[in-house]
Order: C-alpha cells, then structure tokens, then sequence
C-alpha cells in the first residue's frame, strides 16, 4: 500500500507518515508504495501492530459459501506415501495400483497423471497422490495447498530408521497430517520390524503395537503382503477424521501437474476437494483459465463428472498453472476472466518483490522486527563427517532467542529439492565443499533461497554466528 493510503487506515494525514518515514531515513511520496518492513516500523510508531494478509487470502476473499451440513457426504481420504529412498515407496505405488482394480472396471490404470483412485475390497475408494516422496508433498505445501489427508511412512524392515524417514516424519508432523506406517520388506532375510518400532520409539513415536496411538502394518510391497490391510487402516484412519464434502455444488480443488502438451494443449491433473466438476464448467485457476473441454481418469477413460477426492485430467485450460495452486468453478465466463487478470496482475506485483526468504544478512532485520525465532538451515557436504561436525556447531549456536533447526543434511551437491525445502521452510542452504547443480542454482535464484558456499566449517559457522549477534543487538 501507499503511503497516504496507510495513513487512512491508521487515521493519520499523509504528511504525518511521510514525515515519520523522514525521520526513519526514508525519502518517500505519498503515493510511493512502501515495502513490508516500512510499513511495519511506521506503524509501530504510530502505535498500531500489522498483520500481513497473504495472496491467497487477498485471492480468496470473494471465496466461498459455506456447505450446509446437511448436505456433506463422506468423501475419500487422499494419501501420500513418504519415506527413505529405496524403502519401496514407488514399490507399493504400482502395487496398489495394479492390484486394485476392481473386476468389472475396464482397462487398469494406464497412465500417470499424478494421482490415482483405487476401490478396495470393502467397496470404499482411496485416493494416492502418485508422486512418490515428500518433494511433491512440499512443494505444494510450499504454495498453500494442504491436500493429503493421511500420510503413509514406508520404513524398510530389513534397513532402519534414515534420514529421509525423519525428514519425512517432521513434514508430516508440521503439516498436521496424521502418519501410518509401512514397515515394508517383511519378506527379506534379516527384517526386523521391531528394530524400526524402537527407532521410532526414541523419537516418541509409539505404533499401537507398542501401546501407542500410531497405526502401523507390516508388509511386503514386492510380495503384495498385507497390502489390503494397510488398506484397511487408511480407511479406518479416514473414518476418525471424518472427511466430508459436498458433491452438489461448483468444483474447488487444487492442482497436482500441468504442462503443456504437443497435441492437446494445456493438460492439468487436478484434485477435486468439494464439489463435483463437470465437462463445460468454466475453471479459473491462478492467471489462467477456460472451459472443461474434456477430462480423463487415469484408465485414461472419458469421463463426464469428477466428484470429491476424484483426480482428473482437464482439458481446455489457457495455461499451466504450478502444481499446488488451487482452483474453482465460475458460473460466468467474464467474471472468470476477470478473476484470472486479477490474480496475474497481483502475482505480476507480488513476483517483483518475490515472497521473501531468509538470508544471512536478512536475519538481523527481522530479528530487529521481533518476530524472529527459528533459523532453518539444510546442509549439504562432500564427507559425511564434515556435514555431521557442521551440523552440531551451528545447532549449537542455539540461544534462548534463536534456535537453529538443521531441517536437512546430507552429502552431495545441492539439489533441486533442497532448494525446494528451503523455500517450503524458509531456510538457508549452506553447502560444504559441494556446489548446486545447475538447475538447483537457477531455481534458488528465482525463488529467492540464499545458497552460502565455503570449504572450512570455521567460516560456516563464524558467520552464522556472526549473523546471530547481529540479531541479537537490533540495529534499527
Ligand atoms: P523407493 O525409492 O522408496 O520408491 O523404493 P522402490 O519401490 O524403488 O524399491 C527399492 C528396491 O526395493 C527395489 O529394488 C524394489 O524391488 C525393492 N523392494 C521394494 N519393496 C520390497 C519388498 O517388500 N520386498 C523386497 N524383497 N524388496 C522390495
């Protein structure tokens, strides 16, 4: 906003705020729009705290009449399996994907648009996020969208507790997603599920044969062992959050993919989350939007309708918008299009001030904000005892006012993921003796993620610490 236009919300005159900004050492005009940090100073001086409200909730205004509970119906739980790399994530995907095809249902599924939708053997439908792995999970929770309902851990039997397990564990956790677990690899010599009960115990997760609240299943994803009855836990998981939605009204939801195709243009899977979205409905979604021209389940069959939980593959869109941008109904063609300016041009405004992440020099700013608690840091490194040596000093740095959270560490060059992570958690990336890979270095840069590079840990830390003080005195 402006500066007279703060000093309308704050009952001030213009020249009033224009000289607080002087006396701050800001050259401003009235109708100069001031930065988030400035309008957060001039208001405490004034006396008034500020409250930032988002794109989203700016987008979502007009938004949404609330459902009559009347007329909610259950609706499916949408999963998403997570876990360490090789555990069989991607095993158990194809596996409930093959096997669950009910008889009677042409065609098994044929193709991946993202998400799947299988029937059980009691009947009832879950739905799979079919992108193995938390990356996807986080990036969409990176632009908002909450999506998945329940996740399922796959920890292999025969390996233990890792990294990417806990690292798993911590999304699921800050998502408020409750967890189930797989513990796969049962058929191999050498499993121990008990082992993997223990390592979990000491991170206070107690499975419920253990006495604890968390659901567990032991299988095998290669054998198809007790894979209904993991089903049958999801279920039962869904049936306490008692998932509802109205399948009698316009569509909203969230997409999953979208890219652009040779032969059909824009193609966009979605996930239905309320209502039920039909062939010719006008879809908005981001800048973009059109009319339901066709849509495909992932049998790649036609279909006419896509109710509550159900993925999609929706033709007709005018672009593609990111994977966890949300989308809805209009019933009118112009104010759909209207809609969609409307978001470009505030998305045009937004990028240019790109959605700000941390940085080393950014943190005595915001500390001096007061609203600073929490460095995330993910460290990548060429030796696992330099990235392990690095990771307790700088957790060490940890004062009362600040705790440093090492979200990630590993070894290997920076990674798209990681850059990802970052800007899901608002870290910094510090890599030891690794650089970013090419694409990982473009992406931090349009995302704004700092990247700290160095080859002694002394330096690495000193200047975390240094950013810290910094910090710690405010300078402003
Ligand atoms: P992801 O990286 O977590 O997606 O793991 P994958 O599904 O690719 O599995 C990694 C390896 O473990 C593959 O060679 C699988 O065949 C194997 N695997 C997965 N599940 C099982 C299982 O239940 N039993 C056995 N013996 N091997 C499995």
């Amino acid at each position: 906003i402006s500066a007279s236009e703060m000093a309308n919300l704050m009952d001030v005159s213009p020249t009033e705020v224009v000289a607080k900004c002087f006396s701050l050492g800001l050259m401003v005009s009235i109708n100069q729009r001031l930065d988030a940090e400035v309008i957060e100073l001039v208001a405490s001086e004034f006396g008034y705290d500020v409250k930032f409200v988002g794109l989203e909730d700016q987008l979502d205004e007009e938004e949404e009449e609330v459902d009559d509970p009347e007329e909610l119906k259950p609706r499916a739980p949408i999963v998403t399996i997570m876990g360490h790399v090789d555990h069989g994530k991607t095993s158990l995907l194809d596996y409930i994907r093959n096997a669950n095809v009910v008889s009677g249902e042409a065609g098994g599924i044929t193709q991946h648009i993202g998400a799947y939708e299988v029937t059980t053997a009691s009947g009832k439908k879950v739905t799979f996020l079919d992108t193995p792995g938390h990356e996807a999970f986080t990036a969409m929770r990176a632009r908002g969208a909450k999506v998945t309902d329940i996740a399922v851990i796959v920890v292999a039997a025969d390996d233990a507790v890792m990294p990417q397990t806990r690292e798993a564990i911590s999304h699921a956790q800050a998502a408020g997603v409750p967890m189930i677990f797989a513990i796969n690899k049962i058929d191999k010599d050498g499993a121990n599920p008990q082992k993997i009960y223990e390592q979990l115990s000491q991170m206070n997760i107690l499975v419920e044969e253990w006495g604890g609240k968390f659901q567990s299943q032991e299988i095998s994803a290669k054998k198809g062992l007790n894979i209904d009855l993991l089903l049958e836990k999801i279920l039962l998981e869904a049936e306490i959050l008692d998932l509802k939605a109205n399948p009698d009204r316009e569509a909203s939801g969230t997409i999953v993919e979208a890219t652009l195709d040779k032969g059909r243009g824009y193609v966009a899977t979605l996930l239905v989350l309320n209502g039920t979205l039909k062939q010719g409905d006008i879809v908005v979604s981001g800048q973009y939007f059109g009319r339901v021209k066709a849509m495909f389940n992932e049998r790649n069959q036609k279909i006419e309708q896509a109710g509550p939980a159900s993925p999609a593959l929706l033709l007709g869109l005018n672009g593609a918008p990111q994977a966890g941008e949300k989308f809805k109904v209009y019933e009118d063609e112009s104010e759909a299009k209207q809609a969609a300016y409307k978001r470009g041009q505030i998305m045009r405004e937004q990028g240019m001030r790109a959605r700000k992440h941390i940085t080393l020099d950014e943190i005595g700013r915001r500390l001096a904000l007061g609203n600073f608690k929490e460095l995330n840091v993910i460290i990548k490194g060429d030796v696992d005892g330099s990235v392990e040596a690095l990771s307790d000093s700088l957790e060490k740095l940890s004062t009362e006012e600040i705790v440093v959270r090492v979200i990630l560490k590993g070894v290997g060059a920076v990674s798209e993921n990681d850059v990802t992570l970052a800007s899901a958690s608002d870290a910094i990336i510090i890599g030891f003796n690794v650089r970013p890979n090419q694409q990982a270095g473009r992406l931090a840069e349009n995302e704004g993620i700092e990247i700290k590079q160095y080859s002694v840990i002394y330096n690495a830390i000193n200047d975390v610490k240094a950013a810290m003080e910094g910090l710690l005195e405010p300078k402003v």
